[in-house]
């Protein structure tokens, strides 16, 4: 499996000289990749449109066919998306996608470590970069696949986009399986790891409790930022949130894919969110409105985490997995705290862990019955392949009964 992994790099003050090269041929750029879009709708054939475009525009022919294929891109998703109603039209500074042709990478004794040597309408021009030392060590290689120049605030980024080949392991390899609940109860997630046995080895927590106070701090305060008419601090505040959510999301799928790499041949199972609005408990104040958990971001950043570390990603069916009790499978009397009795076996559990245990169970089952066996597919952060991921009924085999599969080897 071919994953795709960016790494930014910034580039480090150019003089004014070489600024404007670049931004002369931003603009170039820009201005080729419309001519394109429009060529492209007249029906003209790419071959003429490329003689037109080399004669138009001072682009390097590496930069025209990039540009090109860009014009392609955009192009066939404002086709295919029916409900974009506006023809691609770029304006400003345009990010730019550079390959092999047009840029270059070197070390050097220098002051600066690295360079870049960037193709421009002023012919190749040689920037100095910066990064973190992980990142300037991937460029040793120069195995880079395409690299985007960017102009954001003042500055010019180089984002160097790497492919890397990574054996995902399949199904029949599988040796632990770390089921991850979220959101059920006062939990973000849970991750509990078993083995083939269904022997648990190692439970994580991530509980909901400093999350839920700092969203609710956040919409105090905008509450009483929108009495003072402050919008522009409103929206700043909404940003700050928006990263604060997007750290924490980092920070746990980054545990759990630690987690996850402590064990050989292992696979991630998580819920089928996909159209389900989970309600996590967020007692009497934090029900109310702004407080849903983006657990589908949760979801991309596992999965992407997951498969840049060799670690499989499986979906199964969400409903009524802490509703089934592990030891006897009993039915399991949920009360409104986080704890669950089961009403056979007296058995007491914590509700969002027993619902982790209980989806690697259910993965179990689907693995019995051959249900959504699924290679990872090949396109990065989606592994849910051309097979149902859920079992085609449910409702019939799978609330609650489908849990009685034992665990595989028993
Ligand atoms: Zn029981």
């Amino acid at each position: 499996m071919k994953i795709q992994n960016t790494l930014q790099f910034k580039i480090i003050n150019p003089n004014k000289h070489k600024a404007k090269s670049i931004n002369t041929t931003m603009r170039q750029y820009r201005k080729c990749v419309n001519f394109y879009l429009h060529e492209i709708a007249k029906g003209t054939p790419l071959v003429d449109i490329y003689l037109l475009a080399k004669q138009q525009y001072n682009l390097q022919t590496g930069l025209i066919q990039t540009a090109r294929d860009v014009a392609k891109e955009q192009y066939n998703s404002y086709k295919n998306n029916s409900d974009n109603p506006w023809f691609p039209h770029f304006k400003g500074l345009m990010t730019m996608r550079y390959d092999h042709r047009s840029i270059s990478f070197k070390e050097s004794d220098g002051h600066f470590q690295w360079w870049a040597n960037i193709s421009t309408v002023n012919g190749r021009v040689k920037v100095p970069i910066t990064s973190c030392s992980e990142y300037i060590q991937k460029l040793k290689d120069n195995r880079f696949n395409t690299v985007q120049l960017k102009y954001k605030k003042g500055e010019f980024y180089l984002n160097v986009i790497f492919e890397e080949e990574r054996t995902i392991p399949k199904n029949k390899d599988f040796k632990h399986f770390i089921g991850v609940d979220r959101g059920s109860h006062n939990n973000i997630a849970v991750a509990v790891v078993q083995n083939k046995k269904g022997r648990i080895l190692e439970s994580k927590f991530f509980p909901a409790k400093q999350m839920i106070e700092k969203r609710r701090r956040y919409m105090v305060l905008r509450q009483q930022l929108g009495q003072k008419k402050l919008l522009k601090e409103i929206r700043k505040s909404k940003d700050r949130e928006r990263n604060y959510v997007r750290d924490v999301n980092h920070k746990i799928s980054a545990e759990i894919i630690r987690v996850a790499s402590k064990y050989p041949n292992s696979v991630i199972v998580l819920e089928n969110l996909k159209g389900i609005r989970k309600h996590m408990n967020f007692g009497k104040q934090g029900n109310g409105k702004g407080h849903s958990w983006p657990f589908l971001l949760l979801e991309e950043m596992i999965v992407y985490k997951a498969h840049r570390n060799s670690i499989a990603v499986r979906r199964v069916y969400p409903r009524g997995t802490s509703s089934v009790c592990k030891n006897c499978f009993g039915d399991v009397r949920r009360s409104p705290s986080i704890l669950a009795v089961c009403e056979s076996c007296k058995k007491k559990y914590n509700a969002d862990w027993l619902g982790a245990v209980n989806i690697t169970r259910r993965f179990f089952y689907y693995m019995s019955k051959n249900l959504g066996i699924s290679e990872s597919c090949p396109k990065q952060g989606k592994d849910d392949f051309a097979g149902s991921a859920i079992a085609s009924n449910p409702f019939k085999d799978l609330i609650h009964h489908g849990l009685l599969a034992r665990p595989i080897g028993i």
